[in-house]
């Protein structure tokens, strides 16, 4: 897919779910001009298998991890809601901070977590974020009558998006060339350090590589629009709506 956005919204769960399932993409756009900002949804709280850890002690760290790794991949900048780790719900209010932060990059691209998965494990915030990610695109932030406060008290305008682009999809439909971009995307997941926990640089490597290399395979055998040619790719399911 040779698509560069001009702006691009990622809504991520959890600090470092976008590096490690689109941090390529992000990367590659960015590089290309394309203004990225990001909404990161929750606190990452939780994210220690270690009892004696002190949750607050952690969101701090993971938000000083997400801002390095932001930086590493060329977002412009990172909009923390603060939502406590696994807690996420589809509520109004949350829906209401994402269709905020829409209606005020205005990007062409969101991207986010699928939430439709049927037969993989699938972390509940992923599910919720995804959900909400959707519903905010399509149609909250596109009519002015939702959230009308938003333009009365705000200014803000809607916002009509033409694409949004699922990572972590059991059907993808886009894919992404990483090849140059592999070692930053590397580089931006290592940037949480806390929750590299006993893996070193060269496990996530090969980790990270496998699934680019899938991911390739995947665009190759595209049923409908085969990519040939790749060797390391992201993969999305893209739905697009009418601007
Ligand atoms: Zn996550």
């Amino acid at each position: 897919m040779d698509l560069i956005p001009e702006r691009v919204l990622v809504i991520t769960p959890h600090p470092d779910d976008a590096e490690a399932w689109a941090g390529g993409a992000i990367s590659r756009w960015a590089r290309a001009g394309a203004e990225v900002h990001c909404v990161l949804c929750t606190d990452g709280s939780k994210g220690s298998d270690d009892p004696e850890v002190d949750p607050a002690e952690l969101a701090a760290t993971r938000s000083r991890e997400q801002i390095a790794a932001a930086e590493i991949l060329g977002v412009a900048n990172v909009v923390m809601l603060g939502h406590p780790d696994g807690e996420l719900e589809d509520t109004a209010d949350f829906r209401k901070d994402l269709v905020r932060q829409i209606r005020t990059v205005k990007p062409d691209v969101v991207l986010t977590s699928e939430p439709y998965r049927r037969n993989m494990q699938w972390h509940r915030d992923h599910r919720i974020a995804g959900q909400v990610a959707l519903d905010a695109v399509f149609p909250y932030a596109r009519d002015h009558l939702h959230f009308g406060d938003l333009f009365a008290n705000e200014g803000i305008e809607p916002h009509k998006t033409a694409n949004i682009m699922f990572w972590g999809s059991e059907n993808p439909n886009a894919f992404v060339d990483i090849s140059n971009e592999f070692d930053t995307k590397l580089d931006a997941l290592m940037a949480h350090a806390s929750q590299a926990r006993r893996r070193t640089r060269e496990v996530m490597q090969a980790f990270l590589r496998s699934r680019a290399q899938e991911a390739a395979r995947a665009a190759s055998a595209h049923p409908v629009e085969p990519v040939p040619g790749l060797t390391l790719a992201e993969a999305f399911r893209r739905v697009t709506f009418r601007t």
